[in-house]
């Protein structure tokens, strides 16, 4: 994970949590108190959040401020909006924000990084099964996570519309089944604890190029 990351990331948790620790917050993102202290005192020059002894909590921008990052970034048409990636249709990951707008994610992995990043603006996500290529509602998808079939970003997540298939998949190519939320917290994970051998390469240089905050 990029600093910039790690810092939309303690946006988000200030957002969900109120009140932050620097010890609990080093410990999650498995990084010293020290750079914990970096990103506070970045985000406080930017008016972001407010530092108190050991911690922080919003200011009267925060809320307004992360609504602002949480919408969706420019992307071309035909354009992954996290890696740039061209999509393919038994990939195809679309999302819908609040104001209508709509985006394409390269495969279900980048679909779940929009979710970290921007899901306070996702109203609606589609995703394609990967054996049919047809879309169906994201949350009503069995997404298999790990497994060792990655045809796009890693680690692999895929989705299938039908419970059994999704079983039948796993048999050969492994991995764990669950549903949006589990593939959310699965990527969260993999971001946080294991950002060089999980982390996907293509993803990290597109991030890289990405906005800095
Ligand atoms: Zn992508
Ligand atoms: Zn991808």
């Amino acid at each position: 994970m990029t600093s910039s990351e790690r810092r939309k990331m303690i946006l988000a948790r200030l957002q969900t949590d109120g009140n932050l620790q620097i010890t609990d917050l080093a410990g999650d993102f498995q990084v010293s108190k020290m750079t914990i202290h970096r990103d506070f005192v970045i985000l406080e020059e930017k008016g972001m959040l407010k530092r108190i002894h050991g911690g922080a909590v919003p200011t009267a921008n925060s809320r307004k401020i992360s609504e602002d990052i949480a919408s969706f970034p420019e992307s071309r048409q035909g354009e992954c909006l996290i890696c740039t990636r061209p999509p393919t249709q038994h990939l195809l990951y679309t999302l819908t924000g609040k104001n209508g707008e709509q985006r394409q994610a390269c495969c279900p992995h980048c679909g779940i990084s929009a979710h970290i990043l921007y899901g306070e603006n996702i109203m609606m996500a589609f995703t394609a099964d990967y054996l049919t290529g047809k879309l169906h509602a994201a949350q009503n998808s069995y997404f298999l996570l790990g497994s060792v079939a990655a045809p796009c970003c890693h680690p692999s997540i895929l989705t299938f519309e039908d419970e059994q298939m999704v079983h039948r998949f796993q048999t050969g190519f492994g991995g764990t089944v669950g549903g949006l939320n589990d593939a959310i917290k699965y990527l969260r994970e993999a971001m946080i604890l294991d950002p060089e051998k999980d982390g996907c390469p293509h993803c990290a240089t597109a991030l890289k190029k990405g906005p800095t905050l």
